[in-house]
């Protein structure tokens, strides 16, 4: 049964943690396995997909620069974090048949295509999934801004921010029994607030490009599609 939707084209954010599962760090493959589905099956109604992966469960640029390291050579450690999930990512969608392509915002041809911005959108015309890694490709960013930017460049209609939670609250969930999930917010109330959306980077960009936001929960099984289909709970930032 194909589902309908009225997204054509949409930018799906995991943070690397999203792959971790239960484990403390890097990888978990039944889990990037289960998320793998959950793209299928929004790739099963006919939408293409852009994706980027952080890689905050194998290295953040900020954690090494707390223990010693320079800045920016942890920037790029991370940056080279996020181009091993996009490819167990990639093995995983693979192995589902769907065709994908890891494209690198660092050079490394061996690895992943080099990005090009027409070669990327023409792959998505041809259905195939493209996962951007490497971030920007610079120092100073994040993957939130990294999705953003590719967005924003491949005329995505929205972001799909995935979380642990069903959307944005005014307070942790997890902390708060009180906390209040908004149904919608605006890109300036995230930013004033600092409700933890996306860094203030990434929401400005979404912002002065008019680019809303969805953020849902990547745990609820089906929870994707049935945003997709116009069903489920999730914040819009818009
Ligand atoms: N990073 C960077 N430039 C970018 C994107 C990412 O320097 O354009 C680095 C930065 O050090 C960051 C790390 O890559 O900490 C991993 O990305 P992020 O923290 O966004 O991953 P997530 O929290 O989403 O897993």
């Amino acid at each position: 049964m194909t589902e309908k939707t009225t997204y054509s084209r949409v930018m799906l954010k995991i943070s690397g943690e999203a792959l971790m599962g239960d484990t403390s760090f890097g990888l978990h493959p039944p889990t990037v396995q289960r998320v793998a589905r959950e793209v299928k099956s929004v790739h099963d109604m006919g939408v293409e997909i852009c994706m980027v992966i952080g890689g905050g469960n194998i290295f953040r640029g900020l954690q090494g620069s707390a223990q010693g390291m320079e800045r920016t050579t942890a920037d790029y450690m991370g940056m080279l974090a996020t181009v091993m999930n996009a490819l167990a990512m990639q093995s995983a969608l693979e192995e589902l048949g769907i065709h994908t392509r890891v494209i690198s915002a660092i050079t490394m041809n061996e690895v992943a295509e080099p990005y090009i911005r027409r070669r990327a959108v023409r792959h998505l015309e041809k259905k195939r999934v493209c996962i951007f890694a490497a971030g920007t490709g610079n120092p100073y960013f994040t993957t939130d801004t990294a999705a953003t930017l590719r967005a924003n460049e491949m005329a995505c209609e929205a972001i799909f921010k995935g979380t642990k939670v069903d959307g944005v609250y005014d307070k942790d969930p997890a902390k708060h029994d009180d906390a209040t999930r908004y149904d919608e917010v605006s890109y300036d109330e995230v930013l004033q607030k600092h409700l933890g959306v996306m860094d203030a980077s990434a929401i400005a960009l979404a912002r002065d490009n008019d680019l809303p936001i969805i953020v849902f929960s990547l745990d609820e099984p089906g929870g994707l599609r049935g945003i997709l289909a116009g069903e489920g709970t999730y914040t819009i930032v818009h």
